[in-house]
């Protein structure tokens, strides 16, 4: 093969690589190679190009490259391989012949634009350029056959300025300077006003300058632009803005982007000549009315770069602003528009997003897709198209995404508050908060108890500050990504989270905080934006979630969809009740350990920790004893029938006693005790590793007293529930079990202690007595342990931690790592590991109904909250799950969903 002048870097193929059948798709009017079905090969903007041009719709001829050779270009270190380029030379010829125009041609030049398309759309994550074939020559040629030298040099000096700065790696903001420059000295507004000269002059000084910045020469050789284009946008996969943008939409590093090379329509052509984008309804209300902006005079980007004001496409919406929109400005134009946009709309059956050109007052499609939109939107769209019968309702549930939801779930920022911007992180975990600064845990707690709310301003989170986050409205870190600790913790928590602000720098000693030239202390009040990452000064007025009619009509439409239980992991009763109104049907999980920090408590609790022996033990547990029972009385009073599971006591004791001298001195003179003992039995309760160490079931087969203590809160709480006329159905869930015999013992404990009060009160009421399966020795002995079960409840946190060896709190320092290059397709915290942890839990389930056949089987890890973890315990066949409340909606839309994916496969 010999290839013709190019300096791109082009390689042979190389041992491993497969030459796909067919990578290069032509589209043309009559003759469009692909489809809209064609996403992973063709990218959706591809794809989408194709389907338009099989429509009959007007799109600028072109060519797309598949997504595969993008894989091939970064498997082979960034070359574009040599058996590419031939295919590429026949479809530009392809081209052409179309237009009766030639690529470089110095007379009637062909110029086209190089777009990058992945599947899943990625908005300004990578960039066109445009006018590609432009030079000295040809840019006469355009001028000369167009009969509009202003419009031939403006297209060259746009040429230029993107290709530099794409291609080259030019900053761009260099070269916008020098144009600026140029528009002062001339006492001009707008670039509009630029003269042919002045482009003349602009185009030589970005020249030069691209000369001394790079030390190369702007390319001249329009196909040595194209490859170093085409390059450019396979690069531009693995820049920093589209590896982020991946993670934050687990879009897998090998799925690539295609390369659109579409030929060039002008709508910088003069007066009648624009170009704009536009929805078929408004994406953040969802109304139906035709949305959209448009720029007379202009190409690409201007709309969206805000280099002028945009106009509103309609005359309705230009109204209010004395604008002059398209629908005055260029009458046919629009008309044929609103034509095709109804036509896109009933064709992909969905609310597009589209991108058009006027060029001398023909109307040109460049774009169209299936439109981002605001949760509230979606679910106007999916009732108004239900109800226009463009779709079914098992349609519109599978068109909803449920991880949106929660942006309608949470307190939101009032959109026409005043507000000072102060920087911008990562958008961890939504909501909109306000409070004052602090920037420790202690700190944290302690103004909550003063009835203070803050926001907890850290480099990082830990661990150690989980009771700091629990306090605070709001957590704000200046490191750290999507699964940093903070970032994972307040999801988990439902709690508003700015992730990794890195403009902020923060200043422990002086207890200060600098970013954008403010200095801010202790205390000063900041405002969080969790659903877009900004940071605010001072208090922004916050607008509560409501939850209208729709949202119900697509919730009960779910439920009526859905297979899979949803209930909610609640330990206190406002947990419940928040529960309740999301609609769980039950608590799966409730963690007693947190009702022991309790102020009025957590004392009885050390006291019982640090005891000598078992009847001192008992004595510190007698204290207890009440209190437990009032609260799960209150939690069984407010699930009102429902099931409600408490998980008994969890985490190593030391996690309840002071570790400093000052404090355990403080203790041991609250409890009246010798603080020599005292230091000596909470230094005795040290552990290496305490995850894997005294905890869970363990607890109890040393000190059964405990478990025994809480069954009976339990069982008597039960008995005045009853008493009072409630039903109820207590769930005593043991954690941590490892082998069946561990659970033969704990139960046959629950269940004499619970037999022995319902004698004592006189009273009967049915309890199951089930186990976490979070062991990976659990779950492979699931039949026998399910001997002694009433149910499992996967506990996916510590199962995934167990199964991978890796402690949750420490894998965020590498797991970014491990998702960013690929080695893992998610943070297994956050979607369940399917292949991994998830045959373990396919496993405990086959093997626990084989024992059982009618065994109830949930999970309430944080997985349970998870759409794509709930469409795998949809697929093997688990009851319920168990989230956050916060999550539960979300739960039921993704249960429904799960449902109908799986009928679709099956059919
Ligand atoms: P993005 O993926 O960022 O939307 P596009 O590839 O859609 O980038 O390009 C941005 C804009 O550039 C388009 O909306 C369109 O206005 C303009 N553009 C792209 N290709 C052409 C073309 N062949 N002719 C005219 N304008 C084009
Ligand atoms: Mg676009
Ligand atoms: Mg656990």
């Amino acid at each position: 093969m010999t290839m013709t002048n190019s300096q791109t870097n082009l390689s042979g193929p190389t041992a491993k690589t497969t030459v796909p059948e067919k990578f290069v798709y032509f589209f043309a009017a009559g003759e469009s190679e692909g489809n809209a079905g064609m996403k992973n090969t063709l990218g959706g903007k591809g794809a989408n190009l194709a389907e338009m041009t099989s429509l009959g719709i007007p799109v600028p001829p072109g060519f797309t490259i598949s997504t595969d050779i993008c894989t091939h270009f970064n498997e082979s270190g960034g070359k574009i391989p040599d058996w590419v380029k031939p295919k590429v030379l026949e479809a530009m010829a392809r081209v052409e012949a179309k237009i009766g125009k030639k690529f470089g041609d110095v007379k009637n030049p062909l110029l086209v634009s190089v777009r990058s398309g992945a599947r899943a759309s990625m908005p300004g994550m990578m960039d066109t350029i445009l006018n590609l074939g432009l030079n000295d020559q040809t840019v006469e040629g355009l001028a000369k056959s167009s009969n509009n030298p202003r419009f031939a040099w403006d297209s060259y000096r746009r040429f230029i300025q993107m290709y530099s700065d794409v291609v080259m790696g030019v900053n761009g903001s260099l070269l916008e300077v020098t144009l600026e420059d140029l528009k002062e000295d001339k006492h001009y507004k707008l670039d509009t006003e630029l003269t042919v000269d002045d482009l003349k002059i602009l185009v030589k000084k970005f020249k030069e300058l691209v000369q001394q910045l790079t030390g190369h020469s702007f390319p001249s050789e329009p196909w040595e632009q194209l490859w170093g284009a085409v390059s450019a946008v396979f690069r531009s996969w693995n820049t920093p803005r589209a590896i982020t943008y991946r993670e934050l939409h687990s879009i897998p590093v090998s799925w690539g982007t295609a390369v659109n090379v579409q030929s060039m329509v002008f709508g910088n052509m003069g007066d009648d000549s624009a170009t704009g984008v536009a929805f078929t309804r408004d994406p953040s209300t969802g109304e139906k009315t035709f949305y959209g902006e448009f720029l007379i005079n202009a190409q690409g980007e201007d709309v969206v770069a805000g280099i002028r004001t945009p106009q509103p496409i309609t005359k309705k919406a230009a109204l209010s602003s004395g604008a002059v929109s398209l629908e005055e400005a260029m009458p046919e134009a629009y008309a044929e528009l609103v034509a095709i946009y109804q036509r896109l709309e009933k064709h992909y059956r969905d609310m597009q997003d589209i991108e058009f050109t006027i060029e001398s007052n023909k109307l040109w499609m460049l774009q169209t897709r299936n439109g981002k939109r605001t949760a509230k939107a979606s679910l106007q769209i999916a009732c108004d198209m239900i109800d226009e019968k463009l779709i079914t309702n098992e349609e519109a549930i599978l068109r909803l995404d449920p991880a949106a939801l929660d942006q309608l779930l949470h307190p939101t920022l009032d959109p026409k508050a005043q507000k000072t911007q102060l920087a911008k992180g990562l958008p961890a975990s939504p909501g909109g908060v306000h409070g004052q600064i602090v920037f420790t845990s202690e700190e944290a707690v302690e103004w909550k108890e003063k009835g203070l709310k803050v926001i907890l301003v850290r480099v990082e989170t830990s661990p150690e500050d989980i009771a700091g986050m629990i306090a605070a409205q709001g957590i704000l870190t200046t490191r750290g990504g999507m699964t940093s600790h903070a970032a994972v913790v307040a999801r988990g928590m439902g709690k508003c989270c700015v992730a990794g602000c890195g403009e902020v720098e923060v200043d422990y000693r002086t207890e200060t905080m600098k970013v954008k030239g403010y200095v801010l202390k202790k205390g000063d009040v900041l405002t969080l934006d969790g659903s877009t990452g900004e940071v605010f000064l001072g208090e922004v007025k916050t607008i509560e979630p409501r939850l209208d009619e729709r949202f119900d009509r697509i919730m009960k439409l779910a439920d009526s969809i859905r297979r899979l239980g949803v209930r909610a992991n609640a330990d206190t009763p406002k947990d419940a009740e928040t529960a309740r109104k999301f609609g769980a049907e039950g608590i799966g999980l409730c963690r007693t350990e947190h009702m022991f920090f309790g102020a009025d408590r957590i004392d009885a609790v050390r006291e019982m920790i640090t005891a000598d022996n078992r009847m001192d033990r008992e004595r510190a547990l007698a204290k207890l004893l009440p209190m437990q029972r009032d609260d799960f009385a209150q939690l069984f009073k407010i699930m009102d029938g429902f099931p409600v599971t408490i998980r008994l006591l969890d985490p190593p004791l030391h996690e309840f006693v002071p570790h400093t001298d000052p404090e355990i001195k403080d203790l041991a003179q609250r409890l009246g005790q010798d603080f020599e003992r005292l230091r000596m039995k909470i230094k005795a309760l040290h552990e290496f590793n305490p995850m894997l160490g005294h905890r869970g079931c363990r607890l109890a087969v040393t000190y059964p007293e405990i478990y025994q203590m809480q069954v009976r809160a339990i069982a008597e709480a039960a008995c005045d529930v009853v008493k009072a006329g409630q039903k109820l159905i207590p769930e005593i869930m043991i954690p941590l079990i490892a082998t069946d015999k561990e659970l033969d013992m704990l139960r046959t404990l629950s269940v004499n202690e619970v037999e022995k009060v319902q004698r004592e009160r006189g009273v009967s009421f049915k309890y199951l007595v089930g186990t976490m399966i979070e062991l990976p020795r659990a779950a492979v002995t699931a039949d026998a342990i399910a001997e002694h079960a009433d149910f499992f409840s996967f506990g996916t946190n510590d199962l995934t931690q167990t199964t991978l060896g890796l402690s949750r709190d420490d894998a965020g320092r590498f797991l970014g790592s491990y998702v960013s290059q690929g080695i893992l397709p998610q943070d297994p915290f956050v979607s369940i590991d399917q292949v991994g942890v998830g045959a373990l839990v396919k496993m405990g389930v086959e093997l626990g109904r084989r024992t059982k056949p009618d065994l109830k089987v949930g999970v309430c890890g944080e997985h349970g909250g998870d759409p794509d973890s709930i469409e795998f315990f949809h697929k093997v066949g688990l009851d319920y799950v168990s989230c956050s409340p916060f999550r539960v909606p979300i739960a039921r839309l993704a249960a429904a969903r799960a449902t109908l994916l799986s009928k679709k496969l099956h059919s």
